[in-house]
């Protein structure tokens, strides 16, 4: 597998993992379908996710990067394998929320980007690259519901956590994932596939109407958060 794919399927497995960890908790969400069959696909976070979740995201941090600069290490490549499946158990209950809500305009509007690697004769944006992109911008956003949860992902990140207020938790979190991009030298930001200023709304078009995960989202998120969220996913680093 070329290491692109490698790498934005991780990056995939990675947001899968924040994502539902971070969702809103089973209990909060509306009430109860009268009958089983209109149940929702997702549930929210649930102490059952939380454990898949944070394992998957301890061992992308750990292998993902040795993936991405190695393509002989085995080993991290079969790390990498078991996080996916594992933090597919995360989030196929939990379900998973923004990233992957601004993620579906980000790819289906793109008419510029063929991400290299790729032997594809068409334009592409991986789903993993269309994900991760907004993911430092996402988890400062909603790091003002469940600060500890966000904590969680920042000390999984290698932050120390110890003397940060509440109040700068995101702050932190995205700055460890700005790092973290840039390390692996993930596109900087959907400025570098593409999109400008002016394609905003365009996009927060296309996330408006995606309510099977956009409801998921630990806060009501309205257009004018989305432009903001867009806006500062123009760049990362
Ligand atoms: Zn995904």
């Amino acid at each position: 597998m070329p290491t692109q794919v490698h790498l934005a399927s991780g990056l995939d497995v990675m947001c899968h993992a924040m994502e539902s960890y971070t969702a809103i908790p089973f209990h909060l969400r509306s009430a109860p379908p009268n009958n089983p069959i209109e149940r929702p696909a997702y549930q929210g976070s649930n102490p059952i996710s939380d454990v898949w979740s944070l394992k998957a995201l301890e061992m992308v941090v750990e292998h993902l990067p040795r993936v991405v600069k190695d393509p002989s290490d085995y080993e991290a490549q079969k790390q990498m394998l078991l996080a996916a499946t594992f933090a597919g158990i995360g989030f196929g209950n939990a379900g998973v929320h923004l990233c992957h809500a601004m993620s579906y305009p980000i790819s289906g509007l793109n008419a510029l980007y063929r991400h290299p690697q790729y032997q594809v004769d068409h334009l592409l944006v991986p789903h993993g690259i269309s994900v991760a992109l907004s993911a430092p911008a996402v988890f400062n956003y909603t790091s003002q519901m469940y600060p500890e949860r966000h904590r969680r992902v920042a000390e999984i990140l290698g932050a120390d956590m110890s003397q940060v207020k509440q109040a700068d938790i995101g702050a932190v979190l995205s700055d460890r994932l700005r790092h973290f991009f840039q390390d692996l030298k993930v596109p900087n930001g959907i400025s570098a596939i593409g999109f400008g200023y002016n394609d905003i709304p365009g996009l927060i078009k296309g996330t408006l109407p995606q309510h099977r995960v956009l409801k998921l989202a630990p806060l009501t998120t309205e257009s004018e958060d989305l432009h903001k969220l867009f806006e500062d996913a123009l760049t990362i680093y």
